[in-house]
């Protein structure tokens, strides 16, 4: 099993929603300093819920939302090659944020991913995750 899309929206410096296909092999992304290749590395450690904020260079979630699109929210979704459908939401409020997890488009908690990744041994392990075996591997150098 390997991810086969990526797709950001209002994330970090993702303004606009933005689909990142990932084929078979490997896929490398390149481009100049700050021009947000570690954000997609990123992202998808924050849609699989394997880092704290904190090991997302970020102090807390809601600096993940993009600071110049004026909405309040950020969104993360991963499709594997089994047609699962990972999600995640975070929203600003007045308080705080809330954060929505969903598994195949449903609601659901934080402890189901946790619970579906951990089957194909997706666990954390830092801020390179390099995810062993059938599972594509996501390495930044
Ligand atoms: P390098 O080659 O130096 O490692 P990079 O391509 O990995 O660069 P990133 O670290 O992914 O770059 O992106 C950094 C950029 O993301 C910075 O310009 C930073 O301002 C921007 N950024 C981070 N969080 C946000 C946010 N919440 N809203 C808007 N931009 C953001
Ligand atoms: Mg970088």
């Amino acid at each position: 099993m390997h991810i086969t899309e990526l797709e950001i929206d209002n994330f970090k410096s993702f303004t606009k929603k933005t689909k990142i296909p990932f084929f078979g092999g490997f896929t490398v992304i390149s481009g100049p300093n700050g021009s947000g290749k570690s954000n997609i590395i990123d992202s998808v450690l924050f849609v699989l819920a394997l880092s704290s904020s904190r090991s997302l260079r970020a102090e807390k979630l809601t600096d993940l939302i993009n600071l110049n699109s004026g909405r309040p929210t950020a969104e993360v979704s991963v499709t594997f090659s089994d047609g699962t459908k990972v999600r995640r939401r975070i929203k600003r409020t007045g308080t705080g944020y809330y954060s929505y997890n969903y598994l195949n488009e449903k609601v659901c908690k934080q402890s189901d991913v946790t619970d579906f990744l951990s089957k194909f041994g997706i666990k954390p392990h830092g801020y390179n995750v390099v995810m062993q075996g059938d599972i594509t591997r996501i390495i930044e150098m």
